[in-house]
């Protein structure tokens, strides 16, 4: 399995537009791996994970071509996740596809949005659910359920294919017993986990900073989720966690944690 981050950023990015925070400042300076766009992602090339606003520029920086993507998996409704006008461009007029390339899964206010804004056009979109496995062109895909945008059914969401699994958690909150109970005894080869928050601790629990995030990881090590041989990485970064890729990686690599950035290539 191939996974790249296409963005690791939070809702408004790295540098944030309108923010005068340290974090922006220092990545408009220093540019590299500070700049975050919004998250995103694709395994082997063909499941995109999530299209955000940056999915344009996200493409282009790495010379990839969406014609390869045979399904569109959607996380959540948010924003920075969903940027529903974007995908007209799959279709006539804009070029001569009369049939999107790829199949969109998403939950009910997905399909539903989808649905409203293209009554006419021959999206295929099928409804997901959390704990509910289902297959799409060799892996088998199982949504779960996230503390986070608990006003519909969010999902993260693993990957199995070829005898390796993967995690995408973002975004996670600190899980509920139930979604830790589900992951009990399924052993990731990956695990790709938010860290919005970095070193800012809010009341919010919708999102991890990296206090939440090692409560996380203990929990999934101790469910045998997680163990020594798996790979974490870290994303959907905000410039609000006031650290920078550099003071991540300070804090995180002595945990064998490796810290995201955009165009990072994980081979599993
Ligand atoms: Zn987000």
């Amino acid at each position: 399995m191939h996974i790249r981050l296409l963005g690791t950023g939070g809702a408004d990015g790295i540098p944030a537009m309108y923010s005068n925070t340290r974090v922006s400042q220092h990545a408009r300076a220093h540019g590299g791996k500070d700049i975050r766009s919004r998250t995103a992602a694709v395994i082997d090339d063909v499941l995109k994970i999530d299209f955000g606003p940056d999915t344009w520029h996200q493409l282009a920086r790495e010379g990839l071509d969406a014609q390869d993507w045979t399904a569109v998996l959607f996380t959540h409704s948010d924003a920075d996740h969903f940027a529903i006008d974007e995908l007209q461009y799959a279709l006539y007029p804009f070029n001569e596809c009369e049939f999107a390339g790829f199949q969109i899964y998403g939950n009910a206010v997905i399909c539903r949005a989808i649905m409203e804004r293209y009554p006419e056009w021959p999206f295929e979109v099928v409804m997901t659910h959390n704990f509910e496995p289902f297959e799409h062109g060799g892996y088998t895909i199982t949504p779960i359920l996230p503390r986070h945008k608990e006003s519909e059914e969010a999902h993260n969401f693993i990957f199995e294919a070829d005898g390796k699994r993967f995690l995408y958690a973002t975004d996670t909150g600190v899980y509920f017993d139930r979604t830790f109970e589900y992951l009990a005894g399924k052993r990731m080869d990956c695990v790709v986990i938010e860290c919005t928050e970095g070193f800012v601790h809010t009341p919010y629990n919708g999102h991890l900073d990296v206090k939440d995030l090692h409560l996380v990881l203990d929990r999934l090590r101790a469910n045998g989720t997680i163990d020594h041989g798996t790979l974490i990485v870290t994303t959907h970064h905000s410039h609000n966690g006031d650290a920078t890729h550099n003071e991540l990686e300070q804090a995180l690599n002595p945990h064998g944690i490796l810290v995201g950035f955009d165009g990072m290539t994980i081979e599993i």
